[in-house]
């Protein structure tokens, strides 16, 4: 198969409207100086510098949930417990043998991520209802142990702490901690958004939108949900550090079942998916919090936390009326950043398929049962290399079901599939992409907010490595733009490199099936599997598609496809297997196809 690397004219994004680029600088320039200028000023009160701090504190757990929940889509009431993990184990080791800050800091990370990775192991393949409800049983699980071990002083905790001391500096007023807890918020949403901005992150964004589709471009999805509980976790784990600190003393209060609600809260405050609203919702959060428990006793004329009522309310209203939090209302005073160019770049590496010779995909009386119905019964087709076959047959024949069987996303009941010579029936979907199989899906999976771009490039998945850390310090600049590029040429051949900075949920219904079998064709693959492709299209579309399709054959590429339209079809495919209630009844050449009996009966009807 040869590569084909096309001139990309339209690839070249519109010209960033200068004025609002500068607009963007400023604003961002303006921000870090008044965050960084705060306590300079000894005009601003301690109680401010205080509320900066823990707002601080509050945003890097937030940060974590913004990947955890906001982008991955998994929901945990236990976060507070992860800072409670970092804050001990570092209190633990200042306190026992006087470690120095920097270590106990590895410690309390080390201690929460092994921690998180075992909880993670066990919970994350839960999912909705089911994961939410577990993370508030072990959040109570570890308040109550906190609270229960001598060594940790039990509900008293610890205390007498020795102060913050870094690279010989001591911190040990509010105001000194003030920067180091900036820094590191800024540090780590800085690493979150260079995260979000690369493979691994567009991965992350994808897994909400379900298994099938990250484990069709090769993903291991318990693990890399696994891996972001992880982060997440770690993220609060550095905000019990800062919190002992700061502190110098710690017990269980601050780590209950409220405070992870209260993250919660500030989470959808401030919008849910975005980096910077996690900030926003922390400190909107915490300064409506102390002014509610300083005006609502005066008001009301009693003590007590009156302001857990108006949070409940609030967010009940925000969740109604503005479900995305504070952060779009912010948003638009910035102005957007321009798509960013595809640069040209080095091609990254070919998949090849080693093989026999033989054909390059064998079924072998394979079946399929759900329940009482044989939705796929003993059917048995050969692809050879470089050749289109289609898979034709009336509704519920079982095309879906045996498509699915091929690539992994259902198990076979019966029967052999054989991928050139390897058995792939029992191995899983990520498995298969992996030998060279790439798909597309009958009901479109795209990922709704991403670019069209940034679809394609999933398919690069496995093209190259990804590393979650190399990402978050944006060491992966040259494999991104390689991964870009190769999105880029992808959209190319399928004619819509003019829509690649759109977002994917805005295209026609036909103009995303291309996407996908850009994000296919994105993995280089040795078998393209396509079901329905022409479904949507229009007239002239569907000729730009055959004649795409013919030129990845001539390229070498083998092709199956399920395909209602006949005529398309027709035209098409080298040969046509032929299915009925789960069965095969023919298989051959377009010509023998629509001469033979059993076809013109149960497919065309008996009068066609
Ligand atoms: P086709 O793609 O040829 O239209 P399918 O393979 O989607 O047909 O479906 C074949 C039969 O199997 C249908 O009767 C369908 O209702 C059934 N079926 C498909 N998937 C499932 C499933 N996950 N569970 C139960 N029945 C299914
Ligand atoms: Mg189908």
């Amino acid at each position: 198969m040869k590569s084909v690397d096309i001139p990309l004219q339209s690839a070249v994004a519109p010209a960033s409207s200068g004025r609002g680029a500068t607009r963007r600088r400023a604003l961002q320039i303006a921000l870090i100086l008044l965050v960084a200028g705060l306590p300079l000023s000894a005009a601003i009160p301690e109680f401010w510098i205080s509320q900066a701090n823990y707002i601080g504190l509050y945003a890097l757990v937030v940060l974590g949930l913004v990947l955890l929940t906001g982008v991955a889509g998994l929901t945990s009431f236990g976060q507070a417990a992860f800072v409670g993990i970092g804050a001990y184990a570092s209190a633990y080791l200042s306190s026992t043998v006087g470690a120095p800050s920097w270590a106990t800091l590895l410690f309390g990370l080390v201690v929460t991520g092994g921690c998180a990775y075992v909880i993670g192991a066990i919970t994350i393949r839960m999912s909705g209802h089911y994961l939410a409800l577990a993370t508030i049983a072990w959040s109570l699980a570890l308040y109550y142990l906190f609270g229960s071990i001598a060594a940790l002083g039990k509900y008293d905790g610890l205390a007498n702490l020795a102060p913050m001391s870094l690279f010989g500096i001591e911190l040990r007023s509010g105001r000194a901690m003030y920067g180091l807890i900036w820094a590191c918020v800024g540090l780590c949403g800085w690493g979150l958004c260079n995260l979000l901005d690369s493979q691994p992150g567009r991965v992350m964004r994808a897994l909400k939108h379900g298994r099938l589709l990250t484990e069709s471009f090769g993903v291991d999805t318990v693990a890399c949900k696994r891996l972001i509980f992880v982060l997440a976790a770690m993220l609060a784990s550095v905000a019990g550090w800062l919190y002992v600190y700061l502190q110098r003393a710690v017990n269980p209060t601050p780590f209950g079942l409220n405070a992870s609600l209260e993250y919660v809260i500030m989470l959808i405050v401030g919008g849910m998916a975005n980096v910077w609203g996690a900030v926003v919702g922390a400190a909107l959060v915490k300064l409506l919090q102390d002014q509610l428990q300083t005006v609502l006793p005066s008001l009301l004329g009693m003590a007590g936390n009156f302001e857990l009522i108006v949070f409940g309310a609030m967010l009940i209203v925000l969740l109604r009326f503005a479900p995305q939090g504070a952060w779009p209302y912010l948003r638009r005073l910035v102005p957007d950043r321009a798509p960013r160019p595809v640069l040209a770049s080095p091609p990254l590496n070919r998949r090849t398929l080693h093989h026999s010779g033989g054909p390059l995909l064998t079924l072998t009386d394979v079946g399929k049962r759900f329940g009482g119905l044989q939705a796929v019964d003993g059917v048995s087709f050969q692809v050879a290399p470089a050749r289109i076959v289609a898979l034709i047959g009336p509704n519920g024949a079982g095309k879906s079901t045996t498509f699915n069987l091929i690539t992994g996303a259902l198990s076979a009941s019966a029967g052999q599939i054989a991928f050139g010579t390897t058995r792939i029936d029992g191995l899983p979907a990520r498995e298969i992409a992996r030998l060279g199989m790439a798909r597309t899906f009958q009901h479109v999976k795209l990922v709704p907010g991403m670019t069209v771009l940034d679809n394609v490039a999933l398919g690069t998945q496995l093209r190259a490595p990804s590393s979650v850390w190399r990402s978050a310090l944006r060491l992966d600049r040259a494999v991104e733009r390689q991964r870009l590029h190769e999105a880029a040429q992808a959209l190319k051949r399928v004619g819509l490199d003019g829509l690649m900075h759109a977002e994917a949920s805005s295209l026609a219904l036909g103009q995303q099936r291309l996407v996908e079998i850009a994000r296919a064709l994105a993995s280089d693959p040795s078998l393209l599997l396509l079901d329905e492709p022409a479904a949507g299209l229009r007239h002239l579309e569907k000729q730009a598609l055959a004649s795409l399709l013919a030129a990845l054959r001539a390229e070498g590429m083998t092709l199956l496809l399920v395909e209602h339209d006949m005529d398309f079809v027709m035209g098409l495919a080298d040969r046509i297997v032929v299915m009925v209630y789960g069965k095969k009844i023919a298989d051959g050449s377009p010509a023998e196809i629509q001469r033979h009996p059993a076809v013109r009966e149960a497919y065309l009807g008996s009068d066609a």
